[in-house]
């Protein structure tokens, strides 16, 4: 049977009472989880260390969502020198085989869907629908690749020359060192690990810590369609521990690496440096931050799809995606109405317990809590004025209110630097050439997006708002797998275009062969 062509997985419809009971009883299953611990898997061996390392729930930080090993030096390099002994095995089966375990994969993952999203919902703070999407991404990104390494593994076009037999094709890069972070702890950690597997390298990955129970999950997944040993090797541990050593492992080919800014610049460096008995240049997928920014032009075609538009990207998954609305730049003939109209729809928002389905959650941890309520406290010095929220709640939990602060200045520091969380910045502009001016301020390019019923204005976005990713009249977050391919400009990171065409190319180097053709 042939295999059907790419469509992304349906969200699923919680108005159906059907998916809510489905819904909830996974929230019940799944906590069963929560009491085990988890071996590093090396090799397809179990392995545990002396120092734990604990997952909690962000919303009632005493409870444990599973326990897990943090890996020694010793263990972290040991995996490398295993998945380098298997590479030399792994990198001849074909791509057909190799897209197998991501077909099989994806068919589970979608029978058992709700499970992976409850883990998020009690692990990371996603609400019902924002788990649903991120293990729908997660199933898209193995469903695509899988398609792609088909496509890669095919006969390569190349121009035709008399008197020679060419070939162009693609081979694995080597072994893989897989970094994601917490924030889509499932659909970017599958997508980064799937891409480097389906290409026929071996893998290293060390998930974040502040949500290895979901990464476990996606491990034995790979168990259970009987992906070699050997092939993903799992290793848990601080990255400020273990990170530093396993970049500059002189038998790392690559990175592949999803996270802040400061990380993907250290590991950029680090990498950088050849290491002795090291052969080749270490190659570094780097996906960082953003900044990213919403322009609303005076002329639109519908006020409240903008206002809608904007507090979905905004607060959606409290404002913790990289592509998320951080700031706004407003006409100032509409700007007083815009202001309030947002502070009136974020008054709507209710915060909570994720698994009783808010609009919003907790923040991942204290940490961040604390750094997020500094940026609204700089906010409010450099003269901002905070017309909605700017608390963080008083229970148990990392809760911040969704904060929309108004007359942000273009140079102050929230209008700059990335929050990663529900704070929105709103700012006026005297026209929309000065709004692109705004828009293209910082050092990041991730997304944007503008509102505008104006067709010269929506031409002029296009040719000069420098994102990687750029919507006309939609909200800047919920980037589809095939639709639209993902990853930013600038200190955004490398533009890998996670989900689409160009994607695995990353993961590759392609070898040309040229037979001359004798007749005897
Ligand atoms: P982070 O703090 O940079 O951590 C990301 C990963 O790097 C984690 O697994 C972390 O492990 C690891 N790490 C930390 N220090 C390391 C080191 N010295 N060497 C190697 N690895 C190290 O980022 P995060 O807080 O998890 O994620 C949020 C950030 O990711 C935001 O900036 C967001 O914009 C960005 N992001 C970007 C995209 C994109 O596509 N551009 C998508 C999603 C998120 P530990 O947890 O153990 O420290």
């Amino acid at each position: 049977m042939g295999i059907s062509k790419f469509c992304n997985e349906p969200f699923t419809d919680f108005t159906d009472k059907k998916n809510r009971k489905a819904f909830e009883k996974a929230l019940e299953d799944i906590q069963k989880r929560f009491t085990n611990e988890y071996p590093l898997v090396i090799n397809g061996e179990k392995v545990y260390s002396d120092n734990k390392l604990r997952s909690y729930n962000p919303s009632n930080p005493e409870q444990i969502i599973g326990t897990f090993q943090k890996a020694s030096v010793e263990q972290a390099l040991g995996a490398v020198e295993k998945a380098h002994a298997k590479f030399s095995e792994w990198k001849n089966v074909s791509p057909k085989k190799r897209a197998d375990f991501l077909f099989k994969a994806a068919k589970i993952m979608r029978k058992r869907k709700h499970l992976f999203s409850a883990m998020m919902t009690y692990e990371v703070g996603k609400n019902w629908a924002e788990a649903d999407g991120d293990t729908a991404e997660a199933i898209d990104f193995m469903e695509f690749y899988a398609r792609e390494m088909l496509r890669y593994g095919k006969e390569q076009p190349v121009t035709k020359i008399h008197g020679e037999k060419n070939k162009l094709e693609y081979l694995p890069l080597g072994v893989g060192l897989v970094i994601p972070p917490w924030n889509f702890p499932l659909a970017i950690l599958a997508g980064m690990t799937t891409a480097s597997i389906v290409t026929g390298n071996t893998v290293v990955l060390k998930p974040s810590s502040d949500s290895p129970a979901i990464a476990q999950m996606f491990v034995e997944l790979m168990e259970e369609v009987k992906l070699p040993a050997g092939v993903l090797n799992f290793v848990t541990g601080g990255g400020s521990s273990i990170g530093d050593v396993l970049v500059q492992h002189h038998l790392i080919r690559y990175i592949s690496f999803t996270g802040s800014m400061e990380v993907g610049l250290r590991i950029n460096e680090l990498a950088a440096k050849n290491q002795p008995s090291q052969i080749w240049l270490k190659r570094v997928i780097a996906e960082m931050g953003g900044k990213d920014t919403m322009i609303i032009d005076k002329e639109l075609y519908d006020f409240d799809d903008a206002v809608n538009g904007t507090i979905q990207a905004a607060f959606g998954y409290q404002g913790q995606k990289c592509s998320a609305c951080s700031r706004v730049v407003v006409d100032e003939s509409i700007y007083d109405k815009f202001c309030e109209s947002l502070a009136l729809r974020a008054s709507a928002l209710r915060v909570g317990d994720p698994w009783l389905n808010p609009n919003m959650g907790p923040v991942i941890n204290n940490g961040s809590k604390e750094k997020i309520s500094d940026y609204i406290a700089k906010a409010a010095e450099e003269g901002g004025k905070i017309i909605h929220g700017g608390n963080s709640l008083s229970r148990p939990g990392h809760f911040i209110e969704p904060t929309i602060i108004k007359d942000v200045k273009p140079d102050d520091t929230i209008s700059l630097e990335e929050i990663f969380g529900p704070v929105l910045a709103v700012i006026k502009s005297k026209n929309f050439n000065q709004s692109l001016e705004i828009a293209n301020n910082t050092m990041y390019g991730l997304t944007g997006a503008v509102y505008s019923s104006n067709k010269k204005h929506i031409e002029k976005a296009d040719k000069e708002f420098f994102v990687g990713n750029l919507y006309m009249n939609r909200k800047c977050t919920g980037a589809l797998v095939g639709v639209h391919p993902f990853g930013g400009f600038n200190m955004s990171g490398t533009d890998s275009k996670a989900g689409g065409r160009d994607y695995l190319l990353l993961f590759m180097q392609a070898k040309l062969t040229s037979k001359k053709i004798i007749k005897k």
